[in-house]
Protein backbone atom coordinates (compact mmCIF):
# COMPACT_ATOMS: atom_id res chain seq x y z
CA UNK A 1 0.00 0.00 0.00
CA UNK A 2 1.80 3.58 -1.06
CA UNK A 3 -0.31 6.77 -0.58
CA UNK A 4 0.56 10.40 -1.58
CA UNK A 5 -0.82 13.34 0.17
CA UNK A 6 -0.66 16.78 1.74
CA UNK A 7 0.75 16.84 5.12
CA UNK A 8 -0.76 19.55 7.25
CA UNK A 9 1.24 22.15 9.82
CA UNK A 10 1.08 19.83 12.80
CA UNK A 11 1.78 16.19 10.70
CA UNK A 12 -1.63 14.57 10.04
CA UNK A 13 -1.06 12.79 6.52
CA UNK A 14 -3.85 10.96 6.22
CA UNK A 15 -5.04 8.04 4.28
CA UNK A 16 -8.01 6.11 3.87
CA UNK A 17 -7.76 3.27 2.54
CA UNK A 18 -10.19 1.07 4.60
CA UNK A 19 -13.07 3.26 2.60
CA UNK A 20 -12.57 1.76 -0.31
CA UNK A 21 -13.70 -2.07 0.76
CA UNK A 22 -17.26 -2.57 0.18
CA UNK A 23 -19.44 0.21 1.78
CA UNK A 24 -21.13 -2.54 3.83
CA UNK A 25 -18.30 -2.88 6.08
CA UNK A 26 -18.69 1.16 7.47
CA UNK A 27 -20.74 3.99 7.84
CA UNK A 28 -19.65 7.69 7.34
CA UNK A 29 -20.87 9.59 10.38
CA UNK A 30 -20.71 13.24 11.41
CA UNK A 31 -18.78 14.64 14.73
CA UNK A 32 -20.26 14.75 17.93
CA UNK A 33 -18.62 17.81 18.89
CA UNK A 34 -17.99 18.37 22.56
CA UNK A 35 -18.11 21.28 24.93
CA UNK A 36 -15.21 22.10 26.36
CA UNK A 37 -12.00 19.83 25.61
CA UNK A 38 -9.24 20.01 27.64
CA UNK A 39 -6.09 17.97 27.20
CA UNK A 40 -5.04 15.92 30.35
CA UNK A 41 -2.08 13.65 28.84
CA UNK A 42 -0.21 13.76 25.27
CA UNK A 43 2.55 10.99 24.50
CA UNK A 44 5.17 12.96 22.77
CA UNK A 45 7.35 10.19 21.70
CA UNK A 46 4.60 8.22 19.99
CA UNK A 47 3.19 11.75 18.68
CA UNK A 48 7.18 12.05 17.11
CA UNK A 49 6.83 8.83 15.66
CA UNK A 50 3.27 9.24 13.79
CA UNK A 51 5.02 12.64 12.20
CA UNK A 52 3.21 14.85 14.19
CA UNK A 53 4.36 17.56 16.40
CA UNK A 54 3.61 17.65 20.14
CA UNK A 55 3.65 20.87 20.56
CA UNK A 56 1.34 21.94 17.81
CA UNK A 57 -1.42 18.82 19.37
CA UNK A 58 -1.30 21.00 22.33
CA UNK A 59 -2.44 24.19 20.50
CA UNK A 60 -6.50 24.63 20.82
CA UNK A 61 -7.66 24.13 17.41
CA UNK A 62 -5.35 20.66 17.54
CA UNK A 63 -6.94 19.39 20.64
CA UNK A 64 -10.59 20.33 18.89
CA UNK A 65 -9.30 17.47 16.79
CA UNK A 66 -8.36 15.65 19.70
CA UNK A 67 -11.86 15.61 21.04
CA UNK A 68 -13.37 15.25 17.54
CA UNK A 69 -14.89 18.42 17.28
CA UNK A 70 -13.07 18.55 14.25
CA UNK A 71 -11.25 16.58 12.01
CA UNK A 72 -7.83 17.33 10.13
CA UNK A 73 -7.70 17.28 6.14
CA UNK A 74 -8.45 14.62 4.28
CA UNK A 75 -9.80 12.52 7.77
CA UNK A 76 -12.66 9.97 7.00
CA UNK A 77 -14.86 10.16 9.83
CA UNK A 78 -16.14 6.28 9.67
CA UNK A 79 -17.62 3.71 12.05
CA UNK A 80 -16.55 0.18 11.49
CA UNK A 81 -19.17 -2.53 10.78
CA UNK A 82 -18.32 -5.64 12.82
CA UNK A 83 -19.59 -8.59 14.69
CA UNK A 84 -18.30 -10.46 17.62
CA UNK A 85 -18.83 -14.02 20.28
CA UNK A 86 -19.34 -12.21 23.45
CA UNK A 87 -18.93 -14.88 26.13
CA UNK A 88 -19.19 -17.28 23.79
CA UNK A 89 -22.58 -15.61 21.65
CA UNK A 90 -22.52 -14.32 17.98
CA UNK A 91 -23.99 -10.68 17.94
CA UNK A 92 -23.91 -7.48 15.57
CA UNK A 93 -21.69 -4.66 17.33
CA UNK A 94 -19.56 -1.64 15.27
CA UNK A 95 -18.21 0.91 15.99
CA UNK A 96 -20.54 2.48 18.45
CA UNK A 97 -18.56 5.21 20.37
CA UNK A 98 -15.72 5.22 18.05
CA UNK A 99 -14.83 7.58 15.50
CA UNK A 100 -12.38 6.51 12.74
CA UNK A 101 -10.29 9.47 11.57
CA UNK A 102 -8.25 7.93 8.75
CA UNK A 103 -4.87 6.15 8.66
CA UNK A 104 -1.80 7.99 9.49
CA UNK A 105 1.57 7.67 7.30
CA UNK A 106 4.37 7.87 9.25
CA UNK A 107 7.38 9.63 7.76
CA UNK A 108 8.89 6.18 7.56
CA UNK A 109 5.84 5.10 5.47
CA UNK A 110 3.79 2.65 7.99
CA UNK A 111 0.29 3.50 8.15
CA UNK A 112 -1.85 3.62 11.82
CA UNK A 113 -5.46 3.99 12.53
CA UNK A 114 -6.20 7.01 14.09
CA UNK A 115 -9.18 6.49 16.50
CA UNK A 116 -10.97 8.66 18.84
CA UNK A 117 -12.49 6.00 21.56
CA UNK A 118 -15.69 7.82 22.96
CA UNK A 119 -16.28 10.41 20.22
CA UNK A 120 -20.17 9.45 20.36
CA UNK A 121 -23.01 7.70 18.90
CA UNK A 122 -22.92 5.96 15.55
CA UNK A 123 -25.44 3.60 13.74
CA UNK A 124 -24.28 0.93 15.78
CA UNK A 125 -24.41 2.63 19.33
CA UNK A 126 -27.62 0.32 20.14
CA UNK A 127 -28.42 1.66 23.72
CA UNK A 128 -25.09 3.19 24.20
CA UNK A 129 -24.58 7.15 24.85
CA UNK A 130 -21.46 6.65 22.82
CA UNK A 131 -19.44 8.03 25.19
CA UNK A 132 -16.40 7.31 27.81
CA UNK A 133 -15.49 7.97 31.49
CA UNK A 134 -11.80 9.27 32.40
CA UNK A 135 -10.90 6.63 34.42
CA UNK A 136 -11.37 3.92 32.05
CA UNK A 137 -9.31 5.68 29.46
CA UNK A 138 -6.56 6.57 31.66
CA UNK A 139 -6.99 3.05 32.58
CA UNK A 140 -6.48 1.95 28.71
CA UNK A 141 -3.72 4.83 28.42
CA UNK A 142 -1.43 3.40 30.94
CA UNK A 143 -2.14 -0.23 30.26
CA UNK A 144 -1.34 -0.40 26.71
CA UNK A 145 1.51 2.09 27.12
CA UNK A 146 2.89 -0.34 29.50
CA UNK A 147 2.35 -3.52 27.27
CA UNK A 148 4.12 -1.46 24.27
CA UNK A 149 7.07 -1.04 26.78
CA UNK A 150 7.56 -4.60 27.96
CA UNK A 151 7.47 -4.84 24.29
CA UNK A 152 3.90 -6.66 23.69
CA UNK A 153 2.07 -5.99 20.09
CA UNK A 154 -0.44 -3.47 21.19
CA UNK A 155 -2.91 -0.61 20.07
CA UNK A 156 -1.53 2.66 21.47
CA UNK A 157 -2.67 6.04 22.74
CA UNK A 158 -1.38 9.44 21.84
CA UNK A 159 -3.89 11.28 24.16
CA UNK A 160 -6.69 11.65 26.61
CA UNK A 161 -8.92 15.08 26.69
CA UNK A 162 -12.01 15.53 28.77
CA UNK A 163 -14.90 16.96 27.17
CA UNK A 164 -16.54 19.39 29.50
CA UNK A 165 -18.83 17.33 29.96
CA UNK A 166 -20.51 14.57 32.25
CA UNK A 167 -21.55 11.03 31.54
CA UNK A 168 -23.81 9.31 33.12
CA UNK A 169 -23.15 5.95 34.69
CA UNK A 170 -24.27 4.39 38.11
CA UNK A 171 -22.91 8.13 39.18
CA UNK A 172 -21.98 11.40 36.92
CA UNK A 173 -18.48 10.48 35.82
CA UNK A 174 -15.98 13.21 34.09
CA UNK A 175 -16.44 12.32 30.22
CA UNK A 176 -12.78 12.02 27.92
CA UNK A 177 -11.97 10.69 24.99
CA UNK A 178 -8.77 8.80 23.66
CA UNK A 179 -6.87 8.68 20.62
CA UNK A 180 -6.36 5.17 20.27
CA UNK A 181 -3.38 4.08 17.64
CA UNK A 182 -3.48 0.77 15.78
CA UNK A 183 -1.67 -1.02 12.75
CA UNK A 184 -5.69 -1.20 11.93
CA UNK A 185 -8.79 -2.27 13.72
CA UNK A 186 -9.73 -4.81 12.06
CA UNK A 187 -10.82 -7.73 14.45
CA UNK A 188 -11.69 -11.41 14.13
CA UNK A 189 -15.05 -10.09 14.09
CA UNK A 190 -14.89 -7.90 11.10
CA UNK A 191 -14.47 -11.13 9.36
CA UNK A 192 -17.67 -12.92 11.08
CA UNK A 193 -19.49 -9.82 9.68
CA UNK A 194 -18.61 -10.31 6.36
CA UNK A 195 -19.45 -13.81 6.50
CA UNK A 196 -22.69 -13.81 8.50
CA UNK A 197 -23.97 -10.32 6.45
CA UNK A 198 -22.26 -9.89 3.12
CA UNK A 199 -21.25 -11.73 0.47
CA UNK A 200 -18.45 -13.94 -0.79
CA UNK A 201 -17.14 -11.19 -2.69
CA UNK A 202 -17.29 -8.79 0.08
CA UNK A 203 -15.56 -11.08 2.17
CA UNK A 204 -13.26 -12.01 -0.02
CA UNK A 205 -12.16 -7.92 -0.54
CA UNK A 206 -11.67 -7.77 3.15
CA UNK A 207 -9.30 -11.01 2.80
CA UNK A 208 -7.44 -9.59 0.18
CA UNK A 209 -7.19 -5.93 2.41
CA UNK A 210 -6.32 -7.78 4.97
CA UNK A 211 -3.27 -9.51 3.05
CA UNK A 212 -2.48 -6.37 1.37
CA UNK A 213 -2.04 -3.79 4.32
CA UNK A 214 -1.07 -6.84 6.95
CA UNK A 215 0.43 -9.32 5.65
CA UNK A 216 1.87 -8.68 1.78
CA UNK A 217 4.70 -11.79 1.72
CA UNK A 218 1.99 -13.98 1.34
CA UNK A 219 -0.07 -12.46 -1.41
CA UNK A 220 1.28 -14.68 -3.90
CA UNK A 221 1.51 -17.89 -1.74
CA UNK A 222 -0.50 -20.61 -3.78
CA UNK A 223 -3.40 -20.23 -1.50
CA UNK A 224 -3.51 -17.25 0.01
CA UNK A 225 -6.16 -17.53 2.03
CA UNK A 226 -4.59 -20.92 3.91
CA UNK A 227 -1.69 -18.64 4.68
CA UNK A 228 -3.58 -16.06 6.00
CA UNK A 229 -4.80 -18.08 8.21
CA UNK A 230 -1.80 -19.29 9.17
CA UNK A 231 -0.32 -16.23 10.05
CA UNK A 232 -3.33 -15.15 12.07
CA UNK A 233 -2.44 -18.17 14.03
CA UNK A 234 0.77 -17.74 14.25
CA UNK A 235 0.55 -14.25 15.48
CA UNK A 236 -1.89 -14.71 18.44
CA UNK A 237 -0.36 -17.79 19.45
CA UNK A 238 2.51 -15.42 19.84
CA UNK A 239 1.12 -12.63 21.60
CA UNK A 240 -0.84 -14.91 24.04
CA UNK A 241 1.86 -16.02 25.06
CA UNK A 242 3.45 -12.58 26.21
CA UNK A 243 0.50 -12.10 27.63
CA UNK A 244 1.12 -15.26 30.12
CA UNK A 245 4.85 -14.72 30.38
CA UNK A 246 3.99 -11.33 32.02
CA UNK A 247 0.73 -12.36 34.01
CA UNK A 248 -1.49 -10.01 31.58
CA UNK A 249 -5.16 -11.33 31.70
CA UNK A 250 -6.82 -9.45 29.01
CA UNK A 251 -10.54 -10.11 30.58
CA UNK A 252 -12.80 -9.85 27.91
CA UNK A 253 -11.21 -12.06 25.14
CA UNK A 254 -14.91 -11.36 22.68
CA UNK A 255 -13.78 -12.31 19.00
CA UNK A 256 -14.80 -8.51 18.28
CA UNK A 257 -11.76 -8.04 21.12
CA UNK A 258 -9.27 -9.89 18.76
CA UNK A 259 -7.46 -7.75 16.26
CA UNK A 260 -5.78 -9.76 12.75
CA UNK A 261 -3.10 -7.19 13.06
CA UNK A 262 -1.73 -9.60 16.51
CA UNK A 263 -2.01 -6.13 18.36
CA UNK A 264 -3.75 -6.29 22.06
CA UNK A 265 -6.92 -4.39 21.80
CA UNK A 266 -9.76 -2.69 24.00
CA UNK A 267 -8.21 -2.51 27.65
CA UNK A 268 -11.33 -3.07 29.33
CA UNK A 269 -11.53 -5.02 32.43
CA UNK A 270 -7.97 -6.36 32.21
CA UNK A 271 -5.08 -6.50 34.90
CA UNK A 272 -1.77 -8.01 35.68
CA UNK A 273 -2.07 -11.18 38.17
CA UNK A 274 -0.23 -10.58 41.38
CA UNK A 275 -0.30 -14.14 43.35
CA UNK A 276 0.45 -16.57 40.89
CA UNK A 277 -2.64 -18.50 40.41
CA UNK A 278 -3.82 -19.84 37.34
CA UNK A 279 -7.31 -19.41 38.13
CA UNK A 280 -7.47 -15.78 38.02
CA UNK A 281 -9.85 -13.41 37.54
CA UNK A 282 -10.22 -10.01 37.52
CA UNK A 283 -13.40 -9.09 35.58
CA UNK A 284 -16.78 -8.72 37.46
CA UNK A 285 -18.98 -9.92 34.53
CA UNK A 286 -16.89 -12.80 34.30
CA UNK A 287 -18.55 -15.22 36.40
CA UNK A 288 -18.12 -18.27 35.07
CA UNK A 289 -14.33 -17.79 34.60
CA UNK A 290 -13.93 -18.11 30.82
CA UNK A 291 -11.31 -15.50 30.40
CA UNK A 292 -8.98 -16.74 33.76
CA UNK A 293 -5.54 -16.74 33.09
CA UNK A 294 -5.11 -20.71 32.34
CA UNK A 295 -7.66 -20.14 30.00
CA UNK A 296 -6.13 -17.37 27.77
CA UNK A 297 -4.35 -19.91 25.35
CA UNK A 298 -7.82 -22.23 24.62
CA UNK A 299 -9.92 -19.20 24.09
CA UNK A 300 -7.60 -17.77 21.29
CA UNK A 301 -7.83 -21.57 19.77
CA UNK A 302 -11.45 -21.09 20.18
CA UNK A 303 -11.60 -17.52 18.52
CA UNK A 304 -9.16 -18.55 15.70
CA UNK A 305 -11.57 -21.39 15.14
CA UNK A 306 -14.81 -19.08 14.43
CA UNK A 307 -12.27 -17.25 12.47
CA UNK A 308 -11.46 -20.09 10.74
CA UNK A 309 -15.23 -20.79 9.57
CA UNK A 310 -15.52 -17.19 7.58
CA UNK A 311 -12.78 -18.18 5.98
CA UNK A 312 -14.24 -21.77 4.73
CA UNK A 313 -15.45 -20.68 1.16
CA UNK A 314 -12.21 -18.77 0.18
CA UNK A 315 -10.06 -21.77 1.19
CA UNK A 316 -11.42 -24.28 -0.76
CA UNK A 317 -14.58 -24.95 -3.53
CA UNK A 318 -15.77 -28.00 -1.84
CA UNK A 319 -16.81 -27.64 1.35
CA UNK A 320 -15.47 -30.70 3.43
CA UNK A 321 -12.13 -30.09 1.55
CA UNK A 322 -12.25 -26.43 3.18
CA UNK A 323 -12.50 -27.73 6.74
CA UNK A 324 -10.18 -30.42 6.28
CA UNK A 325 -7.57 -27.14 5.46
CA UNK A 326 -8.73 -25.09 8.52
CA UNK A 327 -8.36 -28.13 10.91
CA UNK A 328 -4.85 -29.05 9.91
CA UNK A 329 -3.70 -25.26 10.70
CA UNK A 330 -5.89 -25.12 13.68
CA UNK A 331 -4.19 -28.35 15.24
CA UNK A 332 -0.97 -26.31 14.95
CA UNK A 333 -2.36 -23.32 17.68
CA UNK A 334 -1.58 -25.21 20.76
CA UNK A 335 1.93 -26.60 19.83
CA UNK A 336 2.77 -23.03 18.24
CA UNK A 337 1.39 -21.32 21.36
CA UNK A 338 3.47 -23.55 23.69
CA UNK A 339 6.56 -23.42 22.05
CA UNK A 340 6.68 -19.52 22.38
CA UNK A 341 5.55 -19.62 26.16
CA UNK A 342 8.44 -22.21 26.58
CA UNK A 343 11.14 -20.45 25.01
CA UNK A 344 9.53 -17.33 26.70
CA UNK A 345 9.84 -19.15 30.09
CA UNK A 346 13.60 -20.48 29.45
CA UNK A 347 14.49 -17.27 29.46
CA UNK A 348 12.81 -15.88 32.42
CA UNK A 349 15.14 -18.42 33.64
CA UNK A 350 18.28 -17.84 31.85
CA UNK A 351 18.25 -21.13 30.15
CA UNK A 352 19.91 -20.27 26.18
CA UNK A 353 19.46 -23.77 24.77
CA UNK A 354 16.66 -26.03 24.75
CA UNK A 355 16.56 -29.52 26.92
CA UNK A 356 14.08 -32.28 27.46
CA UNK A 357 13.96 -31.55 30.94
CA UNK A 358 13.38 -27.85 30.84
CA UNK A 359 9.47 -28.41 30.78
CA UNK A 360 9.55 -30.36 34.02
CA UNK A 361 11.73 -27.61 35.15
CA UNK A 362 9.41 -24.79 34.60
CA UNK A 363 5.85 -26.86 35.73
CA UNK A 364 7.57 -27.81 39.01
CA UNK A 365 8.90 -24.07 39.51
CA UNK A 366 4.93 -22.75 38.82
CA UNK A 367 3.72 -25.43 40.94
CA UNK A 368 5.59 -24.05 43.74
CA UNK A 369 4.38 -20.94 43.00
CA UNK A 370 1.13 -21.46 42.93
CA UNK A 371 1.34 -23.61 46.49
CA UNK A 372 3.57 -20.60 48.33
CA UNK A 373 1.11 -17.98 46.90
CA UNK A 374 4.05 -16.15 45.35
CA UNK A 375 3.98 -13.03 43.48
CA UNK A 376 4.12 -14.18 39.73
CA UNK A 377 6.51 -10.51 39.05
CA UNK A 378 8.46 -10.33 41.79
CA UNK A 379 9.31 -14.02 42.12
CA UNK A 380 10.83 -13.57 38.90
CA UNK A 381 12.38 -10.18 39.24
CA UNK A 382 13.94 -11.50 42.58
CA UNK A 383 15.39 -13.94 40.74
CA UNK A 384 16.82 -11.91 38.33
CA UNK A 385 18.19 -9.49 41.06
CA UNK A 386 19.73 -12.89 43.16
CA UNK A 387 17.47 -11.47 46.22
CA UNK A 388 15.79 -14.38 47.68
CA UNK A 389 14.39 -12.28 50.74
CA UNK A 390 10.92 -11.87 52.03
CA UNK A 391 8.99 -14.59 50.28
CA UNK A 392 7.54 -17.54 51.88
CA UNK A 393 8.50 -19.44 48.62
CA UNK A 394 12.33 -19.13 48.85
CA UNK A 395 12.55 -20.18 52.58
CA UNK A 396 10.49 -23.51 51.84
CA UNK A 397 13.12 -26.39 51.52
CA UNK A 398 11.09 -27.50 47.92
CA UNK A 399 12.53 -24.48 46.85
CA UNK A 400 16.01 -24.91 48.00
CA UNK A 401 15.60 -28.55 46.06
CA UNK A 402 14.29 -27.09 43.01
CA UNK A 403 16.76 -23.94 43.33
CA UNK A 404 19.78 -26.88 42.87
CA UNK A 405 17.67 -28.50 39.58
CA UNK A 406 18.06 -24.65 38.06
CA UNK A 407 21.53 -24.18 38.82
CA UNK A 408 22.71 -27.78 37.73
CA UNK A 409 20.96 -26.97 34.36
CA UNK A 410 22.04 -23.57 34.18
CA UNK A 411 25.60 -25.09 34.84
CA UNK A 412 25.74 -27.59 31.62
CA UNK A 413 24.82 -24.41 29.12
CA UNK A 414 28.34 -23.06 27.83
CA UNK A 415 27.25 -19.73 28.19
CA UNK A 416 28.48 -17.28 30.67
CA UNK A 417 26.35 -16.38 33.94
CA UNK A 418 26.73 -12.89 33.05
CA UNK A 419 24.95 -13.73 29.54
CA UNK A 420 22.36 -15.72 31.28
CA UNK A 421 21.85 -12.80 33.76
CA UNK A 422 21.01 -10.48 31.21
CA UNK A 423 18.64 -12.78 29.30
CA UNK A 424 17.11 -12.89 32.52
CA UNK A 425 16.91 -8.87 33.03
CA UNK A 426 15.46 -8.74 29.29
CA UNK A 427 12.84 -11.23 30.31
CA UNK A 428 11.71 -10.54 33.86
CA UNK A 429 10.39 -6.95 33.99
CA UNK A 430 11.01 -4.85 37.40
CA UNK A 431 7.51 -3.02 37.48
CA UNK A 432 4.35 -3.76 35.91
CA UNK A 433 1.37 -1.22 36.37
CA UNK A 434 -0.05 -3.01 39.67
CA UNK A 435 -3.63 -2.25 40.07
CA UNK A 436 -3.11 -0.69 43.35
CA UNK A 437 -0.66 1.49 41.50
CA UNK A 438 -2.94 2.45 38.75
CA UNK A 439 -5.78 3.03 40.71
CA UNK A 440 -4.01 5.71 43.26
CA UNK A 441 -3.07 6.97 39.29
CA UNK A 442 -6.77 7.05 38.47
CA UNK A 443 -7.73 8.42 41.54
CA UNK A 444 -5.55 11.11 41.81
CA UNK A 445 -6.50 12.02 38.24
CA UNK A 446 -10.07 12.28 38.94
CA UNK A 447 -8.99 14.92 41.51
CA UNK A 448 -7.17 16.87 38.52
CA UNK A 449 -3.88 15.40 39.86
CA UNK A 450 -2.03 14.06 37.12
CA UNK A 451 1.55 13.90 38.74
CA UNK A 452 0.94 10.03 39.89
CA UNK A 453 -0.03 9.44 36.56
CA UNK A 454 3.04 11.01 35.07
CA UNK A 455 5.09 9.25 37.28
CA UNK A 456 3.60 5.40 37.29
CA UNK A 457 4.40 6.09 33.13
CA UNK A 458 7.71 6.91 33.65
CA UNK A 459 8.44 4.04 35.46
CA UNK A 460 6.50 1.75 33.73
CA UNK A 461 8.16 3.14 30.35
CA UNK A 462 11.11 0.93 30.57
CA UNK A 463 9.93 -2.02 32.55
CA UNK A 464 13.54 -3.96 32.24
CA UNK A 465 15.80 -0.93 33.80
CA UNK A 466 16.03 -2.24 37.51
CA UNK A 467 16.51 1.45 38.42
CA UNK A 468 16.02 2.42 41.87
CA UNK A 469 13.26 4.60 41.20
CA UNK A 470 10.82 1.67 40.41
CA UNK A 471 12.14 -0.25 43.25
CA UNK A 472 8.46 1.53 45.17
CA UNK A 473 6.50 -0.02 42.47
CA UNK A 474 7.26 -3.46 42.77
CA UNK A 475 4.98 -3.28 46.40
CA UNK A 476 1.81 -5.55 47.14
CA UNK A 477 -0.99 -3.92 47.89
CA UNK A 478 -2.45 -3.81 51.08
CA UNK A 479 -4.40 -7.27 51.92
CA UNK A 480 -7.53 -4.86 52.11
CA UNK A 481 -7.25 -4.35 48.62
CA UNK A 482 -8.13 -7.98 47.85
CA UNK A 483 -9.13 -9.70 45.82
CA UNK A 484 -8.81 -7.02 43.09
CA UNK A 485 -11.99 -6.76 40.80
CA UNK A 486 -12.33 -5.01 37.07
CA UNK A 487 -15.17 -3.35 35.46
CA UNK A 488 -15.87 -3.23 32.19
CA UNK A 489 -14.70 0.67 31.07
CA UNK A 490 -18.19 1.99 29.29
P1 LIG B 1 -16.16 -3.18 24.39
O1 LIG B 1 -16.68 -3.82 25.62
O2 LIG B 1 -15.50 -1.84 24.62
O3 LIG B 1 -15.36 -4.09 23.53
O4 LIG B 1 -17.46 -2.78 23.54
C1 LIG B 1 -18.35 -3.74 23.01
C2 LIG B 1 -19.30 -3.04 22.08
O5 LIG B 1 -20.12 -2.09 22.79
C3 LIG B 1 -18.65 -2.25 20.97
O6 LIG B 1 -19.50 -2.35 19.85
C4 LIG B 1 -18.63 -0.86 21.51
O7 LIG B 1 -18.51 0.11 20.50
C5 LIG B 1 -19.96 -0.80 22.22
N1 LIG B 1 -19.99 0.20 23.30
C6 LIG B 1 -19.32 0.16 24.46
N2 LIG B 1 -19.60 1.23 25.21
C7 LIG B 1 -20.49 1.97 24.52
C8 LIG B 1 -21.18 3.21 24.77
N3 LIG B 1 -21.00 3.90 25.89
N4 LIG B 1 -22.01 3.65 23.80
C9 LIG B 1 -22.20 2.97 22.68
N5 LIG B 1 -21.59 1.82 22.39
C10 LIG B 1 -20.74 1.31 23.30
MG1 LIG C 1 -14.33 -4.02 21.93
Amino acid sequence: MTKENETTQTGWSLDNSYTQLPKTFFSVIDVNPVRSPKLVVLNDTLASSLGLDAQQLRKAEEIEVLAGNRVPEGAAKIAQAYAGHQFGHFTMLGDGRALLVGEQITPSGDRFDIQLKGSGRTPYSRGGDGRAALGPMLREYIISEAMHALGIPTTRSLSVVTTGETVNRETGLTGAIMTRVAASHLRVGTFEFAAQWGSEEDLRSLADYTISRHYPHIEASENRYLSLLRELIRRQASLIAKWQLVGFIHGVMNTDNMTISGETIDYGPCAFMDVYDPETVFSSIDVQGRYAYKNQPPIGGWNLARLAETLLPLLHKDQDEAVNLAQKELTDYIEVYRSNWLAGMRAKLGIMNKEAGDEALIEDFLSLMHKYRADYTNTFRALTADQLENMDLFKAPEFAEWQKRWHDRLDKQSESKEASRDLMRSSNPAVIPRNHRVEAALEAAGQGDFIVMEKLLKALSDPYAYSAEQAEYADLPEPTLRPYRTFCGT
